[in-house]
């Protein structure tokens, strides 16, 4: 198992950046987590015997997320909070369960370790749907579209993909989708894979790489801590974000269908969009709302379970 090891790059633009979300500027009007309907009243009910129960009898819901993840998951230097897209849709599937939502560190590598091992509940950590983890886990229907991207210091002559030849060092993610598509995509350059994304921002920042590729909220979040870096090239991949759970529990996956597609219809959506990636992009969205769990596996076929 990896450590947890937060290692925070604390840039004067991220702690703008933190405190700005903090502040709620983003207008999500609920104090600045963003999370909750506005729901009030009773406490939800489930059938005895399935996980939602469960859960609500614990009084929590552990959920895995990044920690180093500006602007989906990151812990804040400054309040020691857990903050992002994924952790503020965390707090709003424990509204929904009626519970306190717990969040622990998941790299990319350990999530589904995490959720086979009872380590967490759920993963929310910006985690693409591919057939081979729908394989081991489940997931919710997409509830964010990302994608594929390389990041390079603006005063790098590398323009795209293509310019990842031999002799070039780009940096990913162990166990990340990365993996894969730079291998077929880059294949000649050399793969640098590391636990945390913030190892990639140092080795970049002291030129042990010469690249960074992982899905664009990711590197936005570089940049926003960064600004003599940028993205280059076209997108590589579509990368659809869903929520996952343990194998083979459908009830409580109809349940994160459902909370997932309540925030699409209530505005909450909107509103986490805007508060985390939209305000610093200037960017729409692509609509998750408009993608099936179906065509998001048809994204990512089978490369090892097959
Ligand atoms: N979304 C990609 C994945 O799940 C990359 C981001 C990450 O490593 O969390 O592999």
């Amino acid at each position: 198992m990896r450590t947890n090891n937060t290692r925070w790059v604390t840039g004067g633009l991220v702690a703008v950046m933190l405190i700005a979300a903090a502040c709620g500027g983003g207008g999500d009007g609920g104090g600045g987590d963003g999370a909750g309907s506005g729901d009030s009243g009773a406490q939800p009910q489930f059938d005895a015997g399935t996980t939602m129960a469960e859960l609500q009898d614990k009084g929590k819901v552990i959920i895995g997320v990044k920690y180093d993840v500006p602007p989906f998951g990151f812990k804040n230097p400054q309040t020691g909070e857990v903050e992002g897209f994924d952790v503020d849709m965390g707090k709003i599937v424990a509204e929904k369960l009626g519970v306190e939502p717990e969040f622990v560190e998941a790299i990319t590598d350990n999530r589904i370790p995490f959720l086979e091992d009872g380590t967490v509940d759920l993963i929310l950590s910006t985690m693409t749907i591919t057939t081979d983890r729908d394989a081991e886990i489940d997931y919710s229907r997409p509830y964010f579209i990302a994608h594929g991207r390389i990041l390079v210091p603006k005063s790098s002559d590398i323009k795209g993909i293509e310019d990842l030849t031999a002799g070039t060092r780009v940096c990913t993610a162990l166990g990340s989708t990365y993996e894969t598509t730079l291998s077929k995509q880059a294949p000649k350059a050399e793969l640098e894979l590391v636990d945390s994304y913030s190892e990639c921002t140092e080795l970049l920042g002291n030129g042990a790489i010469d690249a960074i590729s992982t899905d664009d909220v990711i590197l936005t979040g570089m940049i926003i801590q960064d600004d003599s870096l940028h993205m280059v090239g076209d997108r590589l991949t579509v990368e659809p974000y869903g929520i996952g759970l343990p194998d083979g529990d459908s009830e409580l996956q109809q349940f994160l269908d459902g909370v997932v597609e309540e925030t699409f219809d209530n505005g909450a959506w909107d509103r986490l969009y805007q508060k985390w990636v939209g305000r610093y992009t200037g960017e729409p969205a692509d609509d998750p709302a408009k993608m099936t769990l179906d065509q998001a596996l048809k994204l990512f076929p089978c490369e090892e379970t097959c």
